[in-house]
């Protein structure tokens, strides 16, 4: 059998040996107090910010982020938006940003606003899907999480008794998903890779079990006039999973660990981006989060 991957042996998940020669590849690449801590203290005049934790691998330490509405309001609805739960993602994560330094006040009089603007600071500066442990956060919000990138938000809603009744958590799907994490994920659990299509645009991943059509097609028109929604591909799915309505595809989220799972807001999903796509660029695909938010709350406001 073809080896995909550089590390492990095929057919055999990886070691602690393997895990760590995947760690020493791993370089930083960009700067998170540069990128995300530095905007994050110029909304702090506008906005209470919080430090919820603290990710400690080795050497490197790494603070963690909430920004949330400063009048919070028990009987408003509140709203999470999550950035860098895979820190590669870039516009999760500077989406995540640019709708607290612009869209965000419109929103104010209606909702809480909570943001954690990126789970992931390790993934972010070293471009990775998974933490320094090999673990993909997106696969982790389950009690007694194996990463710290999880354990450590979901403490603070808990402790804080945050229960969101809106919750958008932003993403990417990039070519380097097909070139790297896909192998590299085969490789570090045994198994044989299959590619399937990165779409070419746009879409969202509901909750299988709080499907929501009306909410994620209102998220789908607002993104439409900001960038282009992707296709189904021949067999009328996007990444394997047969799409329900125009740009829409469903999973299980909190079976599966995913972030939209973590909490148990009516109305939830993943947006995905395509950044490597020949008809957009860096600065569109940030525009697209925002617009992702704000068709989410716009809709929200006028069901809660
Ligand atoms: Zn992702």
């Amino acid at each position: 059998m073809a080896q995909d991957y550089p590390i492990g042996t095929p057919g055999e998940k990886w070691d602690d040996t393997n895990k760590q020669q995947w760690l020493a590849q791993q370089e930083k690449q960009r700067d998170y107090a540069n990128d995300v801590i530095r905007r994050i203290d110029h909304l702090r005049e506008q906005f209470d910010v919080e430090t919820y934790g603290e990710l400690i691998y080795d050497d490197k330490t790494f603070p963690l982020f909430v920004v949330r509405s400063r009048n919070w309001r028990v009987n408003n609805p509140t709203v999470l938006v999550t950035g860098g739960v895979h820190g590669y993602e870039t516009s999760g994560v500077h989406g995540a940003l640019y709708f607290l330094e612009t869209e965000a006040v419109n929103h104010l009089s209606r909702f809480n606003i909570l943001v954690a603007p990126c789970i992931s600071p390790w993934g972010y500066e070293t471009i990775n899907r998974w933490n320094p442990d090999a673990v993909d956060p997106n696969r982790s919000f389950v009690s007694d999480s194996r990463a710290q990138e999880c354990e450590l938000i979901m403490t603070y809603l808990d402790k804080h008794q945050i229960n969101p009744d809106v919750h958008i958590d932003l993403h990417e799907t990039t070519d380097t998903d097909n070139s790297e994490f896909r192998p590299a994920k085969a490789a570090r659990d045994g198994t044989t890779n299959t590619n399937w299509n990165i779409p070419d645009g746009f879409y969202l991943v509901a909750d299988k079990q709080r499907s929501e059509p009306g909410f994620q097609r209102a998220i789908i028109e607002t993104v439409k006039p900001v960038t282009h929604i992707a296709p189904a591909d021949d067999e009328g799915c996007l990444i394997g999973a047969p799409m329900v309505q125009e740009g829409v595809i469903e999973y299980e989220a909190k079976p599966l660990g995913l972030c939209m799972g973590m909490t148990d807001a009516r109305f939830v999903t993943t947006t995905e981006v395509y950044p490597d796509s020949a008809n957009t660029n860096s600065v569109e695909c940030v525009d697209a989060q925002v617009a992702a938010v704000r068709g989410a709350l716009e809709y929200a406001a006028k069901e809660l």
